[in-house]
C-alpha cells in the first residue's frame, strides 16, 4: 500500500473527546471515527487489525473444535420471552418492532438463538459435544458509552456456545476454552491474567474472566503475592483476620452522640480504631430488607450480600426504608435490638470485644458492644469487599490490586437456557435430558483497545508484529529524489514480493512528519532511505518497540526483515504451544 493512496487521516491535536491512551491514538493514528456515542467506523487501518485479530481467534476456536455459524443480529422477543431475560435485560437492550408489531432486539448476546437453533438441530447424545461460535456485532444500550471502542454501544464480540451431555463433558469444553483464551492473548500480545469471577445474573455456576491488565481498567482485581489466586474483587474470598482476645469485655454502654454519622467522625469523638466499629447498612433487594454488618475499616460488597440472600442485585435502601426498620435516621443505625430485619454479620464483625455501633435513635451509639453476647445475626457469612493488602486465604502471601481491562469470558451455564427453551437430547436408552452448556465470549474490538493500552509510548502506539497493520513502512526521506525514490520503489516491490506487509511513505512530505506519522501508526519496523547511507548502499532499519536501529545494505535488507518477523511471530506461537 501506498501512503499517498491510503485512507488514514492521522491527527496532530489529542481530541477532546478521548481520555484514555487507546482512545486517543485510535482516533489520531486515523484507525476509527466515531459516528455516535459508542458507536464507530474502522478506517482501513483499523480494520486490518481487527481482522488480524479475528484471524487469530477463528485460528484457535476451530483448533479447540469450534465450528463457526452467523447467528442473526435481529432476534425475535418470542424467544427472550421464553427465557424470561426480555425484562431482565432491562434498558441496555435496544428493543424495536416491525411493521407488523411484532417486538425485537439487536442482539446483546446470542444465549437464547444459539439454544432455540439447537433445540431443533441436536436430538442425540451422538452428536455432543457440539461447540458453535461466530463473530459478530453486539448491542447495548449502555449508560455512559465511554473510552471509544473499549466500551461502545455497537461492538465486535467472538462468542461460543458449547453443549455437553453431563458434567465432565462441560468441565472439558470450559477448559479448552479456557487455554484457547491463554493462548489468544498472548498470540495478540497481550498481557492478560485469569481471574474469578461473579457469576452474577447470567446465571451458571463458574467463570473466569481475562484481564489485560492496565491503569484504564475498569474492573479491580486481587491476586496474591504467593499462590496463583487472582480474582474480580467483587468475588474475592476474604479471609477472617484472626484477633486476639484481651478477655477484657465492657459493659454495653449508651452514649449521645450528636450529629455523628461517619465512622471517621466515631473514630475522632471515641479515640478508637475503625476496626473496633461495626457498620451497619441497610440494604434492599425488592420487599427484602436487611442489615449488613462489616467492621468500620471494611467495606460491603454487594454482589457477596446479594449472593447471601439469595437475589441477584441489592441496593442501599432510602431514608424512608432506614426510618422504619431501625426507628432512626440514617448513620445511626445498629445490630443491638435491631428488630425489623434480618442481619447478616461478616465473620471479622464477630471477633470485635467491644465495638461501636448506632443506637438505633436519632444522635445515639452504643459502645462496648460484644457481638456474641449481645445480638445474634440471622447470617454469619463472608460480606466483605475484599482490598489490597489483605491476607489471601492460602495463609502464605498477601492480595495485591491491580486494575484490568475484560477482554473475554468463560461461563459454565448448566442447563439455564437449555431448560427455558427446551433443548434436549436423547441417551442411550433414548431419555431426553437437557443439554449442558457453556459460553464463552471476546471482547474482540475491546481486545484492540487493550492491546494499544498496553503497547503504547509518548509517540504513539507499539504494535506487536501479529497485530501491526503492517509491518514494515518504507520512509525515503525525500520522494521527490531520483534515487531515493528508485531504491524505496525496489524495496516496495521485494518486500510485497516475498509476502512482508508493507507500506510506503510516497508522501511529499518534510522526513519529520512522516516520522511522525510512522511512529504512531506504530508499524514495528521502520525502513529509512536517506542520501548519505544512500550514498554506501545502505538503508537504515528501526524497530519501533526496541528503538533499536542500525544500517544495512540494501541487497541484505529484504531477507533480514523477513526473517525477523517471522522469527518473532514464530516465537509467539511456539511458546503458546507449551
Ligand atoms: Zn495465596
Amino acid at each position: 500500500m501506498r501512503m499517498s493512496r491510503l485512507l488514514a487521516p492521522t491527527l496532530r491535536e489529542v481530541p477532546a473527546e478521548a481520555e484514555i491512551a487507546s482512545h486517543k491514538l485510535m482516533l489520531r493514528a486515523g484507525f476509527i471515527r466515531k459516528s455516535a456515542a459508542g458507536v464507530y467506523s474502522y478506517l482501513p487501518l483499523g480494520y486490518r487489525v481487527l481482522q488480524k485479530i479475528m484471524a487469530i481467534v477463528r485460528e484457535e476456536m476451530d483448533a479447540a473444535g469450534g465450528q463457526e455459524v452467523l447467528l442473526p443480529i435481529l432476534q425475535p422477543a418470542e424467544l427472550w420471552h421464553e427465557t424470561g431475560r426480555w425484562d431482565d435485560y432491562g434498558e441496555e437492550m435496544f428493543k424495536l418492532k416491525d411493521r407488523n408489531d411484532r417486538g425485537f432486539c439487536l442482539g446483546p448476546t446470542h444465549e437464547e438463538i444459539t439454544t432455540a437453533l439447537i433445540r431443533h438441530e441436536v436430538r442425540s447424545y451422538r452428536q455432543l459435544p457440539l461447540l458453535v461460535y461466530q463473530i459478530q456485532n453486539k448491542y447495548r444500550d449502555e449508560i455512559r458509552p465511554r473510552f471509544g471502542v473499549m466500551r461502545g454501544r455497537e461492538f465486535i464480540m467472538k462468542d461460543l456456545y458449547s453443549f455437553d451431555r453431563d458434567d465432565g463433558g462441560l468441565d472439558e469444553s470450559y477448559w479448552k476454552m479456557y487455554h484457547a483464551y491463554e493462548r489468544i492473548f498472548s498470540r495478540c500480545g497481550l498481557n492478560t491474567r485469569p481471574v474469578e469471577a461473579d457469576p452474577g445474573a447470567i446465571g451458571g455456576n463458574m467463570t473466569h474472566e481475562f484481564m489485560a491488565l492496565a491503569e484504564a481498567g475498569e474492573a479491580e482485581i486481587v491476586y496474591c503475592s504467593h499462590c496463583d489466586y487472582a480474582a474480580n474483587v467483587e468475588k474475592a474470598e476474604c479471609m477472617t483476620p484472626g484477633v486476639e482476645s484481651t478477655g477484657q469485655l465492657e459493659p454495653l454502654t449508651k452514649v449521645s452522640t450528636p450529629g455523628m454519622r461517619t465512622v471517621e467522625d466515631l473514630e475522632e469523638f471515641f479515640g478508637r480504631p475503625a476496626s473496633d466499629m461495626i457498620k451497619t447498612l441497610i440494604y434492599r433487594s425488592g420487599d427484602v430488607v436487611v442489615a449488613a454488618l462489616v467492621r468500620g475499616d471494611h467495606a460491603v460488597n454487594p454482589t457477596k450480600l446479594a449472593r447471601a440472600i439469595g437475589s441477584l442485585e441489592v441496593e442501599l435502601a432510602d431514608e424512608n426504608t432506614i426510618e422504619e426498620v431501625t426507628g432512626a435516621p440514617r448513620g445511626f443505625a445498629g445490630p443491638v435490638g435491631l428488630k425489623g430485619c434480618r442481619i447478616i454479620a461478616d465473620p471479622a464483625v464477630m471477633n470485635i470485644e467491644a465495638g461501636i455501633s448506632g443506637g438505633n435513635a436519632v444522635d445515639v451509639h452504643l459502645k462496648g458492644i460484644n457481638p456474641k453476647r449481645d445480638f445474634t445475626p440471622d447470617e454469619i457469612v463472608d460480606i466483605r469487599m475484599a482490598k489490597p493488602g489483605d491476607p489471601c486465604l492460602c495463609g502464605k502471601g498477601t492480595l495485591q490490586g491491580a486494575r484490568g481491562i475484560e477482554v473475554g469470558q468463560v461461563f459454565k451455564l448448566g442447563t439455564k437456557y437449555s431448560q427455558a427453551l427446551g433443548a434436549t437430547f436423547a441417551d442411550e436408552e433414548g431419555e431426553e435430558h437437557p443439554l449442558i452448556m457453556g459460553c464463552y465470549g471476546i471482547g474482540v474490538s475491546r481486545t484492540m483497545a487493550a492491546v494499544v493500552e498496553q503497547c503504547h509510548d509518548q509517540d504513539g502506539i507499539c504494535w506487536p508484529i501479529s497485530l501491526a497493520p503492517y509491518h514494515v513502512a518504507i520512509v525515503p526521506v525525500n520522494y521527490r529524489d531520483d534515487e531515493q525514490r528508485a531504491a524505496a520503489e525496489r524495496l516496495y516491490h521485494d518486500l510485497c514480493e516475498v509476502g512482508v506487509e508493507v507500506l510506503l511513505d510516497d508522501r511529499d512530505e518534510r522526513p519529520g512528519v512522516k516520522f511522525k506519522d510512522a511512529d504512531l501508526i506504530g508499524f514495528p519496523v521502520r525502513i529509512t532511505i536517506g542520501p548519505r547511507a544512500l550514498a554506501n548502499g545502505q538503508v537504515e532499519v528501526r524497530w519501533r518497540t526496541s528503538g533499536e536501529e542500525y544500517l544495512i545494505f540494501l541487497n541484505e535488507v529484504v531477507t533480514h526483515v523477513q526473517d525477523r518477523i517471522t522469527r518473532s511471530i514464530e516465537d509467539v506461537e511456539l511458546a503458546c504451544r507449551h
